[in-house]
């Protein structure tokens, strides 16, 4: 009986035999596209899109702007949303995830409409100029 103690391995730690395996079950999750529930930081985000719209609505519509013009990803077309439109989007948004959005707005006065980038800057400049 040969009995060696082999705690003086001089090759450190077992080698890991699933190091290369190709097969990694994460791979399959890709391509599935459920409508996910909202993460605490998109619902942050909608929160805050919220609150600076109502700031928009105050500033601008003083001004004779009625709402928010967003070119659309989806279907290519100028969508038209007044300001409470896109404050109901955005709570059926923090509610269920879902908007209708590609619903025309029922007056498109485009001229009336701006996009989410010019009401903030609007908005900063008259910030900056009533301070
Ligand atoms: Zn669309």
């Amino acid at each position: 009986m040969t009995s060696h103690d082999s705690s003086s391995d001089p090759y450190g730690g077992p080698l890991d035999p699933f190091l290369d395996d190709p097969n990694d079950p994460s791979s399959l999750l890709e391509d599935l596209d459920p409508v996910e529930p909202l993460t605490e930081q998109d619902r942050r985000e909608i929160a805050a899109d919220l609150a600076e719209l109502i700031e928009f609505e105050l500033a601008l519509t003083p001004h004779g702007i009625h709402g928010i013009v967003v070119d659309c990803g989806d279907c290519g077309e100028q969508h038209f949303f007044s300001w409470a439109l896109m404050a109901a989007n955005l709570r059926s948004l923090l509610g269920n995830g879902r908007t209708g959005v590609h619903e025309p707005a029922a007056e498109p006065s485009q001229d009336a409409f701006v996009t989410w980038d010019y009401a903030r800057g609007f908005t900063d400049a008259l910030a900056r100029r009533s301070s």
